[in-house]
């Protein structure tokens, strides 16, 4: 709300004498005071500067005061100024038609300062009550965010002008994963503080132009004028990550929170239709798994064959997802010609990605990742070591500490196993995993010196899985440790190393599976990567 000194008043009045007075004495107040001395520029002189109050002559050449003061209320940027007339017609009739005309108060001339000063006065305090009651109509109690009510309005205002100006305007639509849990866990205030919480940090990670609302209980928009639907994409992902990474300590537990973001951009559609899309991709976001942005124009940028038969369309989905996963493991068949260079050196080698596996497994299972998740880390797991075909055998089997500069070699194995694998196209999506299997959870890994979340999930876990192999294992350079020293080693990395989560999920599984690990099954690394791919389901530990 503004306050005195920035409070604008317009005088218009033909009298020099009066405007120096009238000027002297609101100024003296603490007004910014505005003087026109005719009709037609106190009319336009209110739609440019859009004054707090109007002070208006009724006598005035050309047009009267009671006209400019009807002109002024009939237009749209003006109506809602108040109007004083100031006026030496002090009949109780000219008060009257004063007030008729729209006027909120009327003074007589030669006017008295004190009184100028007392109806000034009153007038700017309705000024601000209106100010207090309007912002609490358009401010959500609990968040301090725009309300829905005042989201609408915005929303058609600036679709209106994107429009016009043929700018782009974008929506994001919020809403917080399974927040009916923390409700039902925690107590309904302890929701309302994430609510409260959630909302500032999306105020703090928006642009003062956007428009930040809650939609509705747990859900919030945001719309973001002058915004490309790439930009709002990387916006909403920095916000997704805040939100993720966030500690939320309740009492003495400290729980996760997650969001599901949906984002649509304008074309020629209306803006219902931007909030249908926005809320279809936020639906989709919740339907993939959570913690995920969708957007409408990706989603929707392959449309689906309308004509076909549901039942067809499936059908020739399964037989192409089936046929790429057949020539998938032709694939690996001739990488594992490859690996097999490497698995004939050492067993460590040979079973190492094997055994990982089965560690990355029992841990993804123990979180209860998606079966799709699940999928790549198998893959991901056989593969992540790829990248070290390309390395000496003087370097990789060393018996002695390596140096620095052997050491920069071998960590360029993660790129290089995403190298040699890109190419192919059938495991994109397992190349985050391989790429990042080496990051670690405090920022201190590598190739990217990724940190906490920024790592995806699939190799936070693979690197527990693959260290553990790795140390129960024996190294040209020192002996297996035991299975319970390797275990409080990584217990004693959680946090910096590893991920405190996948850590906690690695002790339960293995007090469920020590009794089996490591697997004693003699397939070997390559007949498994076959395996894997072809019938994932189905693999035993
Ligand atoms: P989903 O991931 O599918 O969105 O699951 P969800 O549990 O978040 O969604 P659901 O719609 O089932 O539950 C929303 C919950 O939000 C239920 C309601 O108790 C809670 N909620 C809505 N408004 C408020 C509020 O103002 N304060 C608090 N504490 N909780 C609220
Ligand atoms: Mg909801
Ligand atoms: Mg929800």
């Amino acid at each position: 709300m503004k306050d005195c000194k920035t409070r604008k008043i317009l005088v218009i009045d033909d009298s020099q004498t009066d405007l120096f007075l009238l000027q002297k004495h609101l100024g003296k107040m603490g007004y910014n005071v505005l003087l026109v001395d005719n009709a037609h520029d106190g009319i336009n002189a209110a739609a440019d500067e859009r004054p707090d109050i109007i002070l208006l002559d009724v006598m005035l050449p050309e047009i009267d005061g009671l006209e400019v003061c009807r002109r002024l209320k009939a237009g749209s940027v003006t109506s809602a100024i108040p109007i004083i007339f100031i006026s030496a017609n002090d009949q109780p009739c000219d008060k009257a038609a004063g007030i008729n005309a729209g006027a909120v108060d009327y003074i007589a001339k030669p006017f008295d300062p004190g009184e100028l000063r007392a109806r000034v006065e009153s007038v700017m305090r309705t000024i601000v009550l209106e100010e207090k009651i309007l912002l609490l109509a358009h401010t959500d109690e609990l968040t301090n965010l725009a309300n829905r009510r005042r989201f609408f309005d915005m929303l058609e205002r600036e679709m209106f002008l994107a429009r016009i100006k043929g700018n782009s305007l974008t929506l994001m639509m919020l809403d917080i994963d399974h927040f009916k849990k923390v409700n039902d866990t925690y107590g309904h205030l302890t929701g309302d503080r994430v609510l409260r919480q959630i909302g500032k940090i999306l105020k703090e990670n928006t642009y003062p132009l956007d428009v930040v609302s809650r939609y509705g209980g747990e859900e919030f928009v945001i719309l973001m004028p002058e915004t490309t639907h790439s930009k709002a994409v990387k916006a909403a992902e920095k916000i997704r990550r805040i939100i993720d990474e966030c500690h939320w300590d309740i009492g003495e537990n400290s729980i996760s929170i997650s969001i599901s973001i949906g984002i649509a951009s304008i074309d020629s559609h209306d803006s219902l239709e931007l909030i249908k899309r926005a809320d279809n991709a936020l639906y989709m976001a919740k339907k993939q798994g959570r913690n995920r942005i969708v957007c409408w124009e990706d989603a929707h940028l392959v449309k689906k064959p309308e004509k076909m038969f549901a039942g067809e369309y499936f059908e020739l989905q399964a037989k192409i997802s089936s046929l790429s996963k057949q020539i998938q493991s032709q694939v690996i068949e001739v990488v594992s010609a490859f690996m097999k260079t490497i698995a004939s050196k050492d067993q460590y080698t040979a079973d190492h990605g094997k055994n990982t596996r089965a560690f990355a497994i029992a841990i993804a299972d123990e979180m209860g990742v998606s079966q799709e998740l699940r999928e790549k880390l198998e893959v991901a797991a056989l593969l992540h070591d790829i990248g070290k075909i390309g390395i000496s055998d003087s370097i990789l089997y060393k018996a002695e500490p390596l140096g620095d500069c052997d050491r920069q070699i071998i960590e360029q194995h993660t790129i290089a196993g995403v190298e040699i694998l890109e190419p192919i196209g059938l495991f994109n999506q397992e190349l985050p995993i391989i790429r990042q299997h080496h990051e670690r959870f405090d920022g201190n890994g590598y190739p990217d010196g990724l940190k906490g979340k920024e790592i995806v999930i699939g190799a936070r876990i693979l690197a527990v899985a693959d260290v553990f192999d790795a140390m129960t294992t024996d190294r040209p350079y020192r002996m297996a440790k035991s299975h319970e020293t390797a275990l409080q080693e990584i217990i004693d990395c959680a946090g910096l190393q590893f991920d405190p989560e996948v850590v906690e999920a690695f002790q339960v599984a293995y007090e469920k599976n020590k009794d089996i690990w490591p697997s004693d099954d003699s397939d070997s690394q390559f007949d498994l990567i076959t395996e894997t791919v072809g019938f994932n389901a189905g693999s035993q530990y």
